[in-house]
């Protein structure tokens, strides 16, 4: 989704983020626009340097780089009250599977249930079933994402 600070009349520039791309412990879209100086901070720390450069320079998450996984390092390298507590739950996200999966093709293929430590994606038996999501498992790392040959699987609130 996609968030315009304009539509509340605070910016005279256009300022805009999508909610799927926003930084873990990000306490909302308004406050991250609101608060960002862009410094790069972010950037610069995450280990696994998912975080870019995004839309109108504000760092941005992208899982085609790579996973999320939460070590904490964004939200506590950054100076603004942009973040909750790392305690907290790191975000709303899910991993959500598109038409363009294999499956649907009768093609066999596993690798996104190969990358995904939290076991959440499962498929019923027989070669072209399509995987499961179990939204209780999925902690929104992006992990899947990366390996899968036809970008089917999408992160997203
Ligand atoms: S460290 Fe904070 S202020 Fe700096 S770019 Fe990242 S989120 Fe913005
Ligand atoms: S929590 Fe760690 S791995 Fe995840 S985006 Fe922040 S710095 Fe990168
Ligand atoms: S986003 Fe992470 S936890 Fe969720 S299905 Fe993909 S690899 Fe598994």
């Amino acid at each position: 989704m996609q968030f315009d600070a304009n539509k509340r009349g605070l910016f005279k520039a256009r300022k805009t983020v999508s909610t799927d791309n926003l930084l873990p412990w990000v306490i909302s879209a308004q406050t991250f626009l609101d608060n960002c100086t862009q410094c790069g901070d972010c950037l610069a720390v995450c280990p696994e340097k998912i975080i870019i450069k995004g839309d109108g320079g504000f760092p941005n998450i992208n899982f085609d780089l790579g996973e999320c996984d939460f070590c904490g390092q964004c939200a506590e390298i950054c100076n603004e009250p942009i973040f909750t507590a790392t305690t907290e739950q790191p975000w709303l996200k899910k991993a959500f599977i598109n038409q363009t999966c294999l499956a649907n093709e009768n093609i066999y293929c596993r690798s996104c249930a190969e990358s995904c430590e939290a076991q959440a994606l499962t498929f019923q038996l027989g070669l072209s079933a399509v995987p499961k999501i179990d939204n209780e498992l999925c902690n929104g790392c992006g992990a899947c994402v990366a390996p899968c040959p036809t970008k089917a699987i999408e992160i997203k609130e």
